[in-house]
């Protein structure tokens, strides 16, 4: 079920306040022209019916495309990232959940609108989400070798209207370059790491930067051989 609330917003230009929907989930196949309003920013973008600025509004949202099976839960907030995690890994807490999961379903969450545009990015076009973050991982660590003074990095994925699938560097919050993706590269990764890693539905529900770095620690492998020694 999609959720609306309205709230009132103050126009950063001219300082009217006008109300505002926020949409706190969304479902697909209830509303299926929020499909797009997601993709292309307008379900976050204020007009001011004064002055006609248009300003960002930032806010959580449960995003569920029923069609796909795919849910990605944006968190505001850390805690209830937190809150989420748990709830979905621990079996005994997943509630409402318990019923998604017996259905196969996808679910990630993120922590920002970009991040939450970038995984519908990559699910649009098919792509597994482990794969493209060890991309950028290793994209990252080419970028660090010819930028030694670069401090924060973020690297998203997106589609051009073309469909070319592309990556963007952001130093902090300044965009400083634009990367094409190389399918035979990525393919290579999946070749490489796909064998080793649980179906993309039964894998963490946080695959990030974070996620990569544990993957490609020792300490998993370690942690997949007792597992496995357990079983047999
Ligand atoms: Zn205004």
């Amino acid at each position: 079920m999609s959720i609306e609330r309205e709230v009132n917003i103050t126009c950063p230009h001219c300082d009217a306040v006008t109300p505002f929907n926020i949409w706190l989930s969304v479902n697909t196949s209830q509303d299926p022209e929020l499909k797009e309003k997601i993709r292309d920013r307008s379900l976050f973008e204020f007009e001011c019916p004064y002055c006609g600025e248009k300003t960002a509004v930032d806010y959580g949202m449960l995003y569920h495309q029923p069609e796909d099976k795919l849910i990605v839960h944006y968190a505001i907030t850390q805690d209830n990232a937190d809150e989420v995690y748990h709830m979905l890994t621990d079996e005994d807490k997943r509630g409402a959940f318990s019923s998604l999961f017996e259905q196969n379903y996808m679910i990630r969450i993120v922590r920002s609108r970009n991040q939450l545009l970038e995984k519908l990015a990559v699910f649009d076009a098919k792509y597994d989400d482990r794969m493209i973050e060890i991309y950028k991982n290793h994209l990252e660590t080419a970028y660090r070798e010819e930028h030694p003074e670069a401090e924060q990095i973020e690297i998203l994925f997106f589609s051009t209207p073309e469909g070319e699938p592309m990556l963007q560097i952001f130093e902090g919050n300044e965009a400083k370059g634009v990367v094409p993706l190389n399918n035979s590269s990525y393919y290579d990764l999946l070749q490489r790491h796909g064998i080793e890693m649980k179906p993309m539905q039964e894998d963490s529900p946080i695959v990030n930067q974070d996620w990569v770095k544990e993957f490609l620690s020792p300490k998993y492998f370690e942690k997949q051989k007792s597992t496995e020694y357990e079983i047999n």
